[in-house]
């Protein structure tokens, strides 16, 4: 696998340094709140352990599942309900956690898909922002990083539905694609 990787984009210190900040922030926002944590499945699983562990906010947690089709590797905006919340969010405090957003397409599918059920707010927390995402309307309260418009992996996140386990943020080598 070590032979896989191209270069460590981000440590797991760093990771863990930055989600100790955003927990901070996220609790001084949600004084005397409940919040409802929802993970966007796969990739969000590991932000999801590690950012909730911080929180000292009162939370539920809850995942969606959604598939965005696209042309070729971009995503269309287009998204389908692969596993809905089993929580009703009618009056609640919903906080978006994400790994990545790319176009913003998908989150901003899902941002008024939300609010379309009677939300009292949402909010979204995501690790990592690809520059992209600054051309869509979607406004992130909480970034962990702005990375470069690089394929990344690790930390939730996948090719192929490998490398998640990894526990820092890294790039591919070329090979790895077929190159
Ligand atoms: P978008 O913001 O373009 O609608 O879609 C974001 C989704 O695309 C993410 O949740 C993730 O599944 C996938 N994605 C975007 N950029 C990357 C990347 O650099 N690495 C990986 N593994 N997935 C990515
Ligand atoms: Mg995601
Ligand atoms: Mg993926």
């Amino acid at each position: 696998m070590g032979k896989d990787l191209d270069k460590v984009l981000l440590t797991q210190e760093q990771i863990a340094a930055r989600l100790d900040e955003l927990a901070e922030q996220i609790d001084a926002d949600y004084v005397g709140r409940e919040v409802l944590l929802v993970g966007v499945l796969r990739g969000a699983v590991m932000v999801m352990a590690d950012l909730s562990r911080r929180l000292h906010t009162p939370l539920e947690m809850d995942w969606m599942a959604v598939s965005s089709y696209g042309s070729g590797t971009r995503s269309s905006g287009v998204v389908r309900i692969l596993k809905d919340l089993d929580t009703d969010v009618h009056g609640r405090d919903v906080l978006i956690v994400e790994d990545i957003i790319d176009s913003g397409l998908t989150l901003s599918w899902l941002v008024s898909n939300l609010r379309g059920r009677g939300t009292a707010s949402v909010e979204i927390a995501t690790l990592l922002r690809k520059p992209d995402a600054a051309k869509v309307e979607v406004d992130v309260r909480y970034v962990g990083f702005d990375i470069p418009p690089e394929f990344v992996v690790g930390y939730g996140l996948d090719y192929a539905e490998k490398y998640r386990n990894l526990p820092f943020v890294g790039t591919l080598a070329p090979h790895v694609y077929g190159g």
